[in-house]
């Protein structure tokens, strides 16, 4: 079929190679560049946390960020280029005079895991057993929770490895091309079979609940750190996230601000972010700065992902909000059920419904 896909950040260049990949002729329209610098994609930090995030999401994520954890080492395998895959476990650490609100944190955790058993339990350490999966955390702090199975992704090699896979699968990619469903008449003759809507944000003008949700993160280079799986630091006020990646690489961030502005990283936020990533590990103060990225999370009203019908054979995926990593292969796999069969019982499971735009 001639397929024509709208946006090529996450979701767009995953479900283009799966297509590309089943053999369709396909067309890629991107209002940006190929190295993503218009999506939230590759602001992203790419954690892969159903447990962690449980805390402030609902079943249905977690269960989609479940069934992720086992989807993308597949979905990796099929790229031409390695992307660096982790899925040893999150670290999450306090300093003493949080610990009410740890203790709030592990409560949230424990009641998501009576809900879903087959979700590895958060396990308490004291300070050996954290400096044995840490050792460079053991003297500063005195316990944590570890959060087994959980994964990260390197976001910058998978848009590459997929951006390089559809040029190889011969896929005509536009850039700087914004189009919207508007543009297409699917079925019609000289016209695509099907159009997929994946603009994250880009589509607010046919879908005006969507809103942005703005997001800092900070790429440093600390080849001192010797973090070697995604840390959360509970905060009442600045709560972070630090994601090592490879070669000494680490994705900095936290904050999230109701707000669709795109200007640059606020002097507040920067100062933040790193004090408490430098409270974690004083290595941090001789990291350079690579990057300081802003972008905003696109989101629905109610914080949850959802498929929408605008038309026979035009689907747009959407509201991803702070998840995309981690429900991506779920969106795909349901997607790719209602292209094939017109119907997804795998949708059911994740209790989604999908919606016909005029609903
Ligand atoms: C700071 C930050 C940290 C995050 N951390 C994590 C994390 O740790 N784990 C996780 O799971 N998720 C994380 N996310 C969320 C994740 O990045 C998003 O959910 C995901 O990228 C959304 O995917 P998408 O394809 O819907 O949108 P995007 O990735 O934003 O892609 C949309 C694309 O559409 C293009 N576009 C827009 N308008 C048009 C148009 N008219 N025509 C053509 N193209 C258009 C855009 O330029 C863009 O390239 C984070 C997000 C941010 C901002």
């Amino acid at each position: 079929m001639n397929i024509v896909i709208l946006g090529a950040g996450l979701m767009g260049r995953l479900l283009a190679c799966q297509l590309a990949r089943a053999g369709h002729s396909l067309e890629l329209f991107e209002s940006g560049g190929p190295d993503a610098q218009t999506s939230a994609a590759r602001a992203a930090a790419a954690m892969l946390a159903p447990l962690a995030e449980s805390a402030i999401t609902e079943t249905p994520v977690v269960q989609m960020g479940m069934h992720a954890l086992q989807r993308w080492p597949e979905l990796i395998a099929q790229l031409d280029e390695p992307v660096f895959f982790q899925q040893e476990g999150t670290m999450v650490l306090w300093h003493r005079q949080d610990a009410a609100e740890a203790d709030r944190f592990s409560r949230l955790l424990d009641a998501t895991t009576l809900k879903l058993p087959a979700l590895p339990k958060a396990q308490r350490l004291d300070a050996n057993g954290l400096a044995q999966l840490e050792p460079s955390l053991g003297a500063r702090f005195a316990q944590g929770l570890y959060l087994p199975g959980e994964g990260q992704l390197d976001n910058h090699q998978l848009l590459a490895a997929m951006l390089h896979q559809l040029q190889s699968r011969g896929a005509k990619l536009h850039w700087n091309s914004p189009r919207s469903p508007g543009d297409f008449a699917p079925g019609n003759p000289g016209q695509p079979d099907w159009v997929f809507d994946c603009r994250g944000l880009g589509a607010r003008e046919q879908w005006p609940a969507l809103r942005g949700v703005r997001g800092e993160v900070i790429m440093l280079h600390a080849p001192e750190v010797k973090l070697s799986r995604p840390t959360r630091l509970i905060h009442p006020r600045y709560p972070i996230y630090i994601a090592p990646k490879e070669n000494g690489i680490f994705r900095i961030g936290a904050t999230e601000i109701e707000s669709d502005d795109l200007s640059p990283a606020s002097v507040r936020s920067t100062l933040e972010l790193l004090s408490a990533a430098y409270s974690v590990d004083s290595g941090f103060a001789e990291a350079r700065i690579l990057d300081l990225v802003t972008q905003c999370r696109p989101t629905l009203p109610d914080n949850l992902p959802s498929i929408r019908r605008l038309g026979d054979r035009v689907l747009q995926i959407n509201g991803l909000y702070r998840h995309g990593f981690l429900i991506a292969p779920a969106m795909l796999d349901v997607v790719m059920e209602l292209f094939n069969q017109q119907t997804s019982p795998l949708a059911s499971t994740f209790s989604l419904t999908i919606q016909n735009a005029q609903d």
